[in-house]
């Protein structure tokens, strides 16, 4: 992909946008727009949320359904400004939520996960 990103640069017709389908990792989301895209659309925030993945910091990707987050009462993320972060919902608190199955779990780590990646697109502003 980033080869082909990389090829198909220059080619791009500056008048129109460029949209790529399926690309959510951030490091993916990164060279995507380095290399000309404006638009993106892909399941991953939401997917990974769902289950409990959530990016952190870094790029990192953890996984709050692990027993290590069982007595965190920090956030998803200390540098986020998402509803979930903002709001207090610690990271023990969310696995709780996710060992009982309850979907809300997946809702705030969702919320999470996109505002992550909105935050990647408003850097390039
Ligand atoms: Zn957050």
């Amino acid at each position: 992909m980033h080869d082909m990103l990389e090829f198909l640069a220059p080619l791009y017709d500056v008048a129109k946008i460029r949209y790529l389908m399926g690309v959510g990792e951030p490091g993916n989301l990164k060279f995507a727009i380095e290399h000309g895209i404006d638009m993106f659309d892909c399941v991953l925030p939401t997917r990974n949320g769902r289950h409990g993945s959530v990016w952190i910091s870094g790029d990192k990707r953890v996984s709050l359904k692990n027993g290590h987050f069982s007595a965190d009462k920090g956030p998803i993320d200390k540098n986020c400004d998402c509803y979930t972060c903002q709001q207090g919902y610690s990271r023990a608190f969310l696995r709780h939520l996710f060992k009982v199955g309850d979907p809300l779990a997946g809702k705030l780590c969702s919320i999470h996960n996109l505002r992550y990646l909105q935050s990647i697109c408003e850097s390039y502003r």
